[in-house]
């Protein structure tokens, strides 16, 4: 067999402003090529112990069962559900986006009875209709997207929503893949039974380092379960006895993954959790503030907009498609078009982590008017950037 003839790799030099992944620091890539340590080696248990103090700190919360998952957000995701849910019980999940629609598939393979609670693309669940589920399905658990990256919409509530689903006796999963560390999210204050989310969007590190959090009533859930879940790899009880007190020998700890995490947490930590969830809303806003100047328009109502992820609604004559493929080719810039319901109606530019910066904001402005313009799209591309500009200095 002839051996393969590789080139030399040379990427794209790109601006990420898609809904991940984000740009990473140059501190936490240059803590990627940091010589590697055994998974048990004592230097590497203290940057485990590091990096689930900065978990904790990132996901303000105390729960001692707080991890980084092997994989990325998705992986996180069928941990919460795979461990949460038992066979036979019922699990109510939104239907207002294409996270929310994930997390049935994943409570379905779990075993459990999906019911869902609706509303409109664009728009977040409303507490009474959650209520009203509980009337009419009973859950056992409940999944909520705190920032569903297909509508850019924020989920509100959160507190109000445990509290219906504790007064049921019920336990509450929410997503944060695409808002922790970019938009406020308070899992001890909020009562929030399991919290999960990703390492590439809003923490700005690379993907597959993905942070979870049991408190101490779902973990009691999850000792409890009469069957075993079904994954070996998620199972808490395996990944506790790595992260846990006494670690042990599990699965192999990704090393330079979590070097990357714990640089991306170090950097959280330096900016302060409040002055960085104000930074997202300040660059983000300029973001907004330019495309609308521009003449287009933002899908979700103010109250409901989700800062990390911004769903701009196309005109009638933009081709959504053309216009993703001409911010990459033409100015090395990756924003995404709309997924499932939304396809064709909206581009969403994401502001996450490290990309949430001024030179982004003004050059995503100016790219995605100058690529309207050569479709023939009437906007007004300085009326923009001048706009973005003005709500910097504010
Ligand atoms: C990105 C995302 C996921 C999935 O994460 P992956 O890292 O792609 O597996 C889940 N939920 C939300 C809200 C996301 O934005």
């Amino acid at each position: 067999m002839e051996a393969p003839d590789i080139d030399e790799l040379v990427p794209a030099d790109r601006t990420l402003m898609g809904p991940g992944p984000s740009d990473v620091h140059p501190r936490v890539l240059r803590a990627m090529a940091t010589p590697l340590v055994g998974y048990l080696d004592p230097t590497f248990v203290d940057v485990m112990n590091d990096v689930q103090a900065g978990l904790r700190y990132l996901l303000q919360t105390d729960n001692e069962h707080t991890l980084a998952v092997s994989g990325t957000g998705s992986a996180a995701m069928e941990c919460a559900f795979g461990n949460l849910v038992e066979p036979g019980e019922t699990v109510l999940v939104p239907d207002n986006g294409y996270f929310g629609q994930r997390m049935g598939e994943m409570a379905d393979r779990a075993g459990g009875d999906v019911a869902t609670v609706d509303a409109p693309w664009g728009e977040p669940l409303s507490v009474a209709d959650i209520e009203a589920a509980f009337a009419d399905h009973q859950p056992r658990v409940v999944g909520i997207v705190h920032g569903e990256t297909s509508t850019g919409v924020k989920q509100g509530d959160i507190d109000a929503i445990v509290d219906v689903a504790h007064d049921h006796d019920a336990y509450v999963i929410v997503d944060t893949v695409a808002s922790l560390g970019g938009v406020e999210f308070r899992t001890d204050d909020w009562n929030v039974d399991v919290v999960y989310s990703g390492s590439q969007k809003c923490l700005s590190a690379p993907p597959g380092a993905s942070p979870i959090t049991f408190s101490e009533r779902a973990v009691e859930k999850v000792w409890g379960r009469e069957t075993q879940s079904n994954s070996w790899y998620l199972d808490l009880e395996g990944l506790w006895s790595y992260w846990g007190d006494d670690p042990a020998y599990h699965h192999t700890g990704m090393t330079s993954t979590l070097y990357a995490a714990r640089e991306a947490l170090r950097l959280v930590a330096e900016e302060g959790i409040e002055a960085r969830w104000d930074r997202h809303e300040r660059m983000a806003g300029a973001l907004v503030a330019g495309v609308e100047a521009m003449g287009l328009s933002i899908l979700p109502a103010e109250a409901d907009w989700l800062p990390s992820l911004n769903a701009v609604r196309l005109p009638a004559d933009a081709d959504g498609g053309e216009l993703t493929a001409t911010m990459l080719a033409d100015h090395d810039i990756e924003i995404a078009g709309g997924l499932g319901a939304l396809a064709g109606d909206i581009v969403r530019v994401g502001c996450m982590g490290h990309s949430a910066r001024p030179s982004n904001v003004l050059q995503t402005v100016g790219a995605l008017g100058r690529s309207l313009e050569a479709q023939g799209v009437d906007v007004d591309t300085g009326a923009g950037v001048a706009a973005a500009n003005a709500a910097l200095d504010e």
